[in-house]
């Protein structure tokens, strides 16, 4: 059942400082409760200490604060773990900790679902259901931190929105998630550890440059061709590889920022030299690096992992051509690990 009372956690400062005028409490209040609610992420009333008791009872009668919870745990064998995660009304969405030697990355959703549909994506499959709150962002994170410290005892050092859902299509609130992360009085992570990654849709990578965010930007391009990249994902149909370039340029010239470039490679797809040629005229348009993602296959088995030689060859060939490259081995190969794959058999729906 969903509860009557209001998520304390989506409503603004200002919103707070407003409730708490109209009880007759002062201004600073507001402040004592984001401290709770976004440092200390305490999820009952009874733990604001230093709020008086009516006060409390008050924050009560009014508010609820929404919590998550774990509802399936997968650790690969090289230490991946993914969560698929209960939200308070019972949908689920995918977290997962990425272990590295000199990092510990989380990567989380930003949606229930997808309403984009590209063709080598799980989540594509599940219709989107609704943008998650900022909190909910906000949790993941909190969840998977805690994760890095337990199993692995390590600080979590990055952030990756590349999880279930397209950002840019909850802007807002993806963007008041990282305001949180952020902030000294929230989990005062550094903006540039944070990569918010996107299919491309132009006029939100336009309101990026516009807002002079400082987090990172990542585009999943996958073809530089049109009609390849169409092929896979629809929206290339609106955000067509011309615009995408500009309104990519846009975004470099107002953040400095250069864009990451996520690139799957597919067996027969996208892997031949000419794919590379193409890859490297676009990238002499927009500043950026790419980051060649070996193919976790999801059970249709319409694509394939490319051959080894075939993507040495391929990275090879944007190295010899001045661009910047890394291979990302796939991870978590032995559980649920391509995105959606956990949430899809936990349902994304009420439990
Ligand atoms: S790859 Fe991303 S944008 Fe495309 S369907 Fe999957 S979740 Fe949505």
């Amino acid at each position: 059942m969903v509860d009557k009372k209001k998520n304390l956690r989506s409503l603004s400062s200002q919103q707070i400082i407003d409730f708490f005028e109209s009880i007759d409490q002062p201004k600073f209040r507001a402040n004592q409760v984001d401290q709770w609610l976004w440092q200390k992420q305490v999820k009952t009333f009874e733990e604001m200490t230093n709020l008086p008791l009516p006060v409390r009872e008050a924050l009560d009668q009014h508010f609820v604060i929404n919590e998550l919870t774990i509802a399936e745990e997968q650790v690969s064998d090289d230490g991946t773990v993914k969560c698929a995660i209960r939200l308070h009304d019972g949908m689920v969405v995918e977290a997962v900790l990425i272990p590295a030697k000199d990092r510990m990355t989380a990567c989380i959703s930003s949606q229930v679902g997808c309403s984009l549909t590209c063709a080598f994506c799980a989540t594509g499959r599940l219709k989107r259901m609704r943008n998650l709150e900022p909190d909910e962002i906000f949790d993941q994170v909190v969840a998977i931190k805690l994760m890095a410290e337990t199993h692995f005892n390590k600080p979590l050092t990055n952030i990756v929105y590349m999880g279930m859902g397209e950002p840019l299509l909850n802007y807002k609130n993806v963007l008041t998630s990282i305001y949180r992360i952020t902030h000294d009085m929230g989990l005062g992570m550094a903006a540039k550890r944070i990569t918010v990654s996107t299919a491309g849709i132009d006029k939100m990578i336009q309101k990026l440059a516009e807002d002079e965010v400082r987090f990172r930007l990542a585009l999943s391009l996958h073809a530089a061709n049109d009609v390849k990249r169409s092929e896979i994902m629809p929206i290339n149909d609106q955000n067509t590889l011309d615009s995408l370039a500009k309104s990519l340029q846009l975004f470099h010239q107002k953040t400095k920022n250069r864009v990451t470039f996520e690139y799957i490679i597919f067996k027969d797809f996208n892997d031949t030299i000419q794919d590379a040629k193409e890859l490297v005229a676009f990238c002499k348009k927009v500043p950026g690096r790419v980051n060649i993602i070996e193919y976790n296959p999801i059970d249709d088995g319409r694509f394939e992992q490319a051959d080894p030689d075939k993507v040495d060859a391929f990275a090879g060939y944007l190295e010899k051509n001045g661009v910047t490259v890394n291979i990302r081995r796939s991870r978590g190969k032995d559980i649920d690990a391509a995105c959606g794959q956990l949430a899809n058999k936990n349902e994304v729906s009420v439990a």
